[in-house]
């Protein structure tokens, strides 16, 4: 008797930031992962597939940008437009072709010295800050305009906008405290390199004007009265998601940078209230608002930061109750859905070991789950069980075989 046809699926990807370690001596030379109580992570692997992924490739020290690109089923290296332009669209700008982006800081300059690089991470007054320095109007170069946004804390977005702009010029900021900034110069020998870096310069200086006599500055013992300026991108729009791949996708994310990748493809970016991408974050929310996206979107993505953060903090015990709360968060999650129409993958962007502190190129554990997909012999999620798995693939495969698992891969060939 005949199978009934068929039905295309949907797919719940989630990402655990970071989570892939190498193994550490105060946890008996065993990652987080292998030490980590997982259930229900382990239950996905013992009715799925798994394996490990080199995210860009092996050898190569991912970010969370470039890779995320890449899982998105895009060339990093022909959409990656620096970090400028992704960190603006994370806050919320509108950006144009054309557009040159920069990641910036509020800081704290005396006597021509950066004393505080992120001027003692302010939290408040940001808003206000950034209202006053958007109505500097640029007058050294015709026809360009600056539009200035806060983030979180100390962190902002600079967007310069006008026709022949180059984002080849180097940065103000000198990177540790005690120096003084730096004149910002043009990198290549062009009139557009010129041109912006002229127009950085006058936006600098006069920014500084406007914050070093605000009232939010008044009283504060690290005023935020100079704005160091990073990360020069001139925006590449890449194909929409929905045009390259066909179907619906959806972001749930607090982090500025992954909210700014989904923006840049043209999906829906969810930021639940109470996620904040920090250790407080609340991973519930971002569970019941990716069982209300599965309903509209075909592919629905749940980002979580913590698990990076505890990398970079050096952490392994942090790290260890972060996977085992994301864990329990999973299980609530897979209550909520239908796993026969949903393939389920849970991986990681790059390895954040505690005891590099930082990213590194070693692959993560992936599985993959849910629909009719196939099933090996690995029964718990973790770096060392993974090798047992069936998959052994880098980033750029990852978004075919979802396509293929959820039925709707076109065929190579007759
Ligand atoms: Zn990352
Ligand atoms: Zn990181």
């Amino acid at each position: 008797m005949q199978l009934p046809p068929p039905k295309p699926k949907k797919c719940l990807f989630v990402l655990a930031d970071g989570a892939g370690d190498r193994p550490i001596k105060r946890l008996g030379n065993k990652t987080p992962y292998q030490l980590a109580r997982t259930p229900n992570l382990d239950h996905l692997s013992k009715i799925g597939e798994d394996g490990l992924m080199d995210p860009i490739a092996p050898g190569i020290r991912p970010g969370s940008d470039t890779s995320h690109l890449q899982l998105f089923g895009y060339d990093p290296y022909k959409y990656y437009s620096g970090r400028g332009p992704i960190e603006a669209l994370g806050v919320g700008l509108e950006l144009q072709e054309g557009d040159i982006a920069f990641r910036c800081n509020f800081a704290t300059i005396k006597d021509g010295i950066v004393i505080d690089r992120r001027a003692g991470r302010i939290r408040e007054g940001t808003h206000e800050l950034a209202k006053a320095v958007n109505e500097i109007a640029i007058t050294s170069v015709p026809g360009v305009r600056i539009i200035f946004k806060e983030s979180t804390e100390h962190r902002a977005a600079l967007v310069l906008r006008g026709k022949s702009l180059s984002p080849q010029i180097s940065t103000n900021d000198p990177h540790l405290a005690g120096r003084p900034p730096m004149k910002v110069l043009p990198i290549e020998h062009t009139e557009a390199a010129i041109r912006t870096a002229k127009a950085l310069n006058e936006f600098i200086e006069k920014s500084h004007k406007v914050l070093r006599s605000h009232p939010v500055n008044r009283g504060r013992e690290l005023p935020a009265n100079y704005l160091l300026c990073r990360g020069a991108g001139k925006l590449v729009r890449p194909p929409s998601f929905e045009q390259e791949h066909g179907i619906k996708g959806t972001v749930i994310a607090a982090e500025g940078m992954i909210k700014g990748v989904g923006s840049l493809l043209g999906m829906e970016v969810i930021h639940p209230k109470g996620a904040t991408g920090g250790y407080d974050t609340n991973l519930y929310a971002k569970a019941d608002a990716a069982v209300e996206a599965l309903k509209r979107s075909d592919f629905v993505f749940l980002h979580i930061k913590e698990t990076d953060l505890a990398g970079h903090d050096g952490d392994p015990e942090k790290k260890v109750a972060v996977i085992e709360d994301i864990d329990k968060m999973l299980g609530y999650l897979l209550k909520k859905i239908d796993m026969g129409s949903t393939i389920v993958v849970f991986t990681s962007d790059h390895s954040t070991p505690c005891s590099v502190r930082n990213h590194s190129a070693d692959p993560v554990p992936i599985v993959i789950a849910g629909g009719d997909v196939r099933i090996d012999y690995v029964t718990h999620f973790d770096e060392l069980s993974a090798t047992e798995g069936e998959l052994r693939i880098r980033g750029k495969d990852l978004f075919p075989i979802l396509m293929d698992l959820m039925g709707r891969a076109k065929k190579f060939g007759a």
